[in-house]
């Protein structure tokens, strides 16, 4: 995608301070980080959204995920990692090129969590959960 800037970077097109780089994937440090050792895991080929993804290749950056999580949080000496992955622009997604962020996080660190649940009705979690079941079949 020429006017991607994921795209670039693996492109070699823009500099990116890199960690890992393989066939399917590359790992580097984002421009803007939220804490210390703020990661991104990128495909190289250009999928907007996690279900544009083939399953080979979401699988390879499965796998590498725990492994650099590990890393990351070593690295840096936190005390836990969010792992975020935002597709469209009302989740958060500003980059249009599927990523995950892997956010070292420490106590008191103030980035907060905002978690705003709800009590649920069992009716409707059941008949969301079919919902979901029949579209994962199909
Ligand atoms: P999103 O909001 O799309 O989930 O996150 C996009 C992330 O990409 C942001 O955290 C932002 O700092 C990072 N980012 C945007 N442009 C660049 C860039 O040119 N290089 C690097 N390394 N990170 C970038
Ligand atoms: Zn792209």
């Amino acid at each position: 995608m020429a006017d991607c800037i994921f795209c670039k970077i693996a492109a070699g097109g823009i500099p990116s301070t890199s960690v890992h780089e393989d066939d399917v994937c590359l790992v580097f440090m984002d421009i803007g980080p939220l804490s210390p050792g703020h990661t991104l895991v990128v495909p190289k080929k250009h999928y907007e959204m996690i279900w544009d993804m083939p399953e080979a290749e979401a699988a390879h950056l499965g796998r590498l995920i725990p492994r650099l999580a590990a890393a990351v949080k070593g690295a840096v000496g936190a005390e836990g990692i969010n792992l975020l992955q935002n597709n469209g622009r009302t989740s958060g997604q500003e980059v249009m090129h599927v990523h995950f962020h892997l956010i070292p996080r420490h106590a008191g660190d103030g980035l907060g969590y905002r978690w705003p649940a709800k009590p649920a009705d069992p009716a409707v979690l059941a008949a969301e959960a079919e919902a979901i079941r029949k579209r994962l079949k199909a």
